[in-house]
């Protein structure tokens, strides 16, 4: 077979592959479908860049993002890759499908919706093909967090060109997603390479709010480096950039409604500063190549666990230490889950999960690194030494005999309701539900009061992560392995929860 190393040398000028590129390409250049979940910064365009290049004809990218596609194809015209870009904004489209029928490009990128066309299957049944690379394959699937449904049409697409390969990217899929976009894509199981998540030189750190634009000029203060402080609304970076600016930091907002120039003038700027801070909403970050991020704060819950990991990863790329600092309130949770009662309705049960795991990493007392990582699919060995909770997390709180009244509701309602009934029965919360079940009479009824009625609803999200507790497929909780240790064996439950109400209500305002 091919040997892809002279090449990785003489074009991009590597000397060696990075973790599993080299098996990736090797499979690749087999012609075996192929899907890689990497982190981002692994190096995932490589992988379909270097056989673009070794084998003949030409290797179809789609890539959702327009923007990115033209990063890219910078870069790779930067190594001599004869590349293009198909898509509505590109003026030279007639004279890119020239070259790709006449076999004088190795790589074009093209957007979800145009390989979707009928047009377009012509256009690609008149010149010979290479690959076909996905990006972002999570896409595809609606476990993912970005489900496109033109992602659907594209393995149509492929199946008319059977005798293509196919390569599928990611930096972002959970076990559920991965086994989804290997269905939807026509990828084998064993086509499924997945590389390291860890970065071990990120401290995770995960705290309540308590008056966030101050934690976060906290964080600014003890981390003189360039950093990126994320925050929800648009409104929001620009109120935080404004305040923060005060400290005498330079400070810039950047979000999808400013000016494109005004936009592009921050992120330049930012990229060539040694100490300058960024308040952002989500869209910033994605292609920016800066290694030296010191920081990542998040000013609010991410989206889920893969945004959380994907945009606390752009913190310490040259492998120096980082840290990464989330800040999170109850309401958080509770527009989140306003939010997902506004998807469609085959999409919230996923959407669910995917808060739940959010919560139990946020809420957590032990190590955050190994939570973030399993759901990955990565056991780490031992606790990773280097997140808030294993260096000593100072607002844990012991909740275990919360979560020994939130097992016995459930043992004593007979292990078949859901969450929200058992709240209810710990609150004490009447209805005709729990009249008619008789359950008012037991001795759990209404048994959590005042300052522990907050922590009822982390305890339940702990219960299920510790595999206390298992929902069974009507919704319904039910004992798992880890119940009878936290009931009997001194097994303790201790989370990071959001202080009571009137503590966060007593401090000043902002910065
Ligand atoms: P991803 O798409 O996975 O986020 P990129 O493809 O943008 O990552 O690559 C991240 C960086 O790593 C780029 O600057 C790229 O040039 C560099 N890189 C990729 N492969 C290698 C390698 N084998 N050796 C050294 N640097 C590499
Ligand atoms: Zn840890």
């Amino acid at each position: 077979m091919l040997d892809p190393l002279p090449t990785l040398q003489r074009v991009f000028g590597f000397p060696g592959f990075r973790g599993v590129q080299a098996d990736v390409v090797a499979r690749v250049l087999a012609g075996e479908r192929t899907l890689a979940v990497m982190p981002t910064g692994a190096g995932k365009s490589l992988c379909y860049q270097l056989p673009s290049v070794m084998l003949e004809g030409t290797c179809v990218v789609v890539s959702p993002l327009i923007a990115l596609m033209h990063d890219q194809l910078r870069s790779a015209e930067a190594v001599g890759i004869r590349a293009a870009t198909l898509t509505s904004v590109d003026e030279n489209r007639a004279e890119t499908i020239q070259r790709f029928k006449a076999g004088a490009l190795d790589l074009l990128y093209v957007a979800p919706e145009r390989a979707s066309s009928g047009h377009f299957r012509e256009l690609l049944g008149q010149a010979k093909l290479s690959l076909f690379a996905i990006d972002e394959a999570h896409c595809v699937s609606e476990w993912g967090h970005d489900f496109r449904p033109d992602y659907r049409l594209l393995e149509p697409l492929m199946d008319a060109f059977p005798e293509v390969g196919r390569l599928a990217l990611t930096a972002t899929a959970d076990a559920h997603t991965r086994a989804d976009i290997l269905k939807q894509l026509g990828i084998p199981n064993d086509g499924l390479i997945v590389s390291g998540f860890d970065r071990p030189n990120i401290r995770y750190s995960i705290g309540a709010k308590d008056n966030v634009n101050r934690q976060i000029a906290d964080v600014i203060a003890r981390n003189p480096g360039p950093g990126i402080v994320y925050a929800q609304t648009r409104a929001a970076t620009e109120k935080l950039a404004e305040a923060l600016g005060r400290s005498g930091r330079p400070t810039r907002a950047y979000h999808a409604g400013l000016d494109a120039a005004v936009r592009a003038k921050n992120q330049a700027d930012f990229v060539a500063s040694e100490d300058m801070v960024i308040c952002a909403t989500v869209a910033f970050g994605m292609g920016i190549d800066k290694p030296d991020v010191r920081f990542v704060a998040h000013a609010g819950l991410p989206k889920s666990i893969e945004a959380y990991y994907q945009e606390t990863g752009r913190a310490g790329r040259d492998g120096d230490p980082a840290v990464a600092h989330l800040f999170w309130g109850a309401d958080d949770f509770a527009r989140a889950r306003q939010r997902i009662g506004e998807v469609e309705p085959e999409r919230q049960a996923g959407e669910r999960t995917r808060l739940q795991a959010l919560g139990a990493l946020v809420e957590t007392a032990g190590c955050r690194r190994r939570i973030l990582l399993k759901h990955f699919g990565e056991d780490l060995a031992e606790d990773c030494g280097n997140c808030d909770n294993c260096l000593g997390s100072p607002d844990a709180i012991d909740a275990t005999e919360t979560a020994q009244k939130y097992l016995s509701a459930v043992f004593r309602t007979g292990q078949m309701f859901g969450a929200g009934y058992i709240e209810q029965v710990l609150l004490g919360q009447s209805s005709e539900r729990s009249l008619t079940n008789g359950h008012e009479g037991l001795s759990v009824w209404g048994i959590v009061e005042g300052d522990e009625v907050r922590l009822v609803k982390p305890v339940g999200r702990a219960l299920l992560l510790r595999d206390a507790l298992r929902t069974n497929h009507h919704g319904g909780l039910e004992f798992g392995p880890g119940a009878r240790g936290i009931l009997k064996a001194g097994d303790r439950v201790s989370l990071v929860v959001p202080p009571p109400r009137e503590r966060r209500a007593r401090r000043q305002p902002a910065v």
